[in-house]
């Protein structure tokens, strides 16, 4: 019979939180969420994919609202600079579906259906720790609560991670990626490229790096942006590593319209990160378990860290209903996602490796080179981002 009445404290209300407690309460569970921050988490408006057959399942599964915005393209177009011009060469096309996602909107439809537990705003968690009798203890400023199972939703500086997996520390890659959103109508002197945008999603290969590009829904019925994340290595020593130098790589590296693009100053979010990974031993082990960033960090290659966590709290669903007990729940949680965890981290760092660290003579590809460029990445292992891609 499965467990239920189970108290489930989460760690953080973020994509993963939220998550993590529609899947408890779905489950029969009592569950509350504990954010650090009281602002509004929709703010953080960038760009992320997912796969469309998650997205439906979550719409199906009462996760997301089917009114949720989402931008879904089919096919993937891959781009470099032409051989001593400024114009851009079209290498390849694959067919590989996203539904892109404004990362806003995402985290809102989540949070409007996490409403059967109780969200608690602007209550960060100090540590968490065990009872006498196998419980789990959630500390704030406020005091102790107990749980029989506490959740670790609370992203890559976890601290319910240090009392599950303690030393498990971010591996850092070597470079960097610069992450923006712009209004779509930037694209107005671009109607090529936004016939482009408009059907697909797009890698720009350059020396030393690649970009990703895609729209977008507007944030609360605005409209579409146009998002990007620009892989490379960090400026020279005398140069400082700021947003705006994405502006220098634009200008140096890409085809014109597209350093043109990127280069406007319209920008409505924009953020540098260290691109960094790691996963831990166990997802779970009781009473803790660790959902989305706080269990492991991919490289962004992956396209995977919010689909990782949406899955996770499926699989926390599943979990809960097959299993008598909250030990047996986590058990069933562990061997499924730790092992996920550490697959796509692999997966990560050979995409980082092939596009990054070792780009290929871009301009010289092809479909074909594309195709073998892609299969030697993912190395037998499959991604949603390679969907026409043949293991
Ligand atoms: C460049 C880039 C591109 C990406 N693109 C994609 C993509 O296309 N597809 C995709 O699936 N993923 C993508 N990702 C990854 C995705 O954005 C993250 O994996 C995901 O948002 C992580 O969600 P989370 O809830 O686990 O963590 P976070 O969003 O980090 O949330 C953690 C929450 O916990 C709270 N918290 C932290 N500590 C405490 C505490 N002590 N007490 C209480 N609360 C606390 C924080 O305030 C925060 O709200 C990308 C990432 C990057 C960097």
């Amino acid at each position: 019979m499965a467990v239920t009445g189970l108290r489930i404290g989460v760690v953080g209300g973020s994509i993963a939180g939220c998550a993590m407690a529609i899947a408890g309460a779905r489950a029969g569970a009592d569950v509350t969420v504990h954010e650090r921050s009281d602002g509004a988490l929709q703010d953080r408006g960038f760009g992320i994919v997912i796969p469309p057959p998650l997205h439906q399942e979550l719409v199906v599964g009462g996760y997301l609202g089917a009114d949720m915005p989402t931008a879904p393209v089919a096919t993937r177009v891959w781009l470099a600079r032409a051989p001593g011009r400024r114009s851009a060469r079209e290498l390849a096309r694959q067919q590989a579906p996203v539904a892109a996602c404004n990362w806003g909107l995402l985290w809102r439809a989540l949070r409007a259906n996490a409403q059967d537990g109780t969200y608690h705003r602007g209550r960060p968690v100090g540590s968490v720790g065990r009872t006498a009798s196998g419980g789990a203890l959630i500390r704030t400023a406020d005091g102790e609560r107990e749980y029989d199972v506490v959740v670790g939703a609370d992203g890559h500086r976890s601290v319910t991670r240090d009392a599950l997996a303690p030393g498990v520390r971010p591996v850092p890659a070597g470079y960097l990626v610069w992450r923006g959103t712009i209004p779509a109508a930037a694209l107005r002197d671009h109607p090529g490229q936004l016939a482009m945008l408009e059907s697909s999603w797009v890698t720009l290969g350059f020396p030393g790096g690649h970009g990703v590009f895609y729209l977008i829904p507007g944030a609360a019925g605005g409209s579409r942006l146009l998002a990007y994340a620009i892989y490379a290595s960090p400026p020279a020593a005398d140069v400082p590593a700021s947003t705006a130098y994405v502006r220098h790589i634009a200008e140096e590296h890409f085809p014109a319209e597209w350093a043109d693009i990127v280069a406007r100053g319209e920008h409505t979010s924009q953020v540098l990160h260290p691109v960094a990974d790691f996963v831990v031993p166990r997802a779970a082990e009781p009473p803790f378990l660790l959902a989305g960033d706080a269990a492991s960090v991919t490289r962004p290659h992956t396209a995977s860290g919010a689909v990782k966590a949406l899955q996770d709290a499926l699989c926390l669903e599943r979990s809960l209903r097959a299993s008598s007990s909250a030990a047996e729940a986590l058990r069933r949680y562990a061997d499924e996602r730790s092992a996920e965890g550490a697959r796509l981290v692999g997966l990560g760092r050979r995409l980082g490796r092939a596009l990054v660290e070792n780009t290929p003579d871009w301009p010289a590809m092809g479909p074909a080179e594309v195709e073998a460029l892609s299969r030697a990445a993912l190395d037998g292992d499959g991604s949603y981002l390679y969907g026409s891609v043949q293991r």
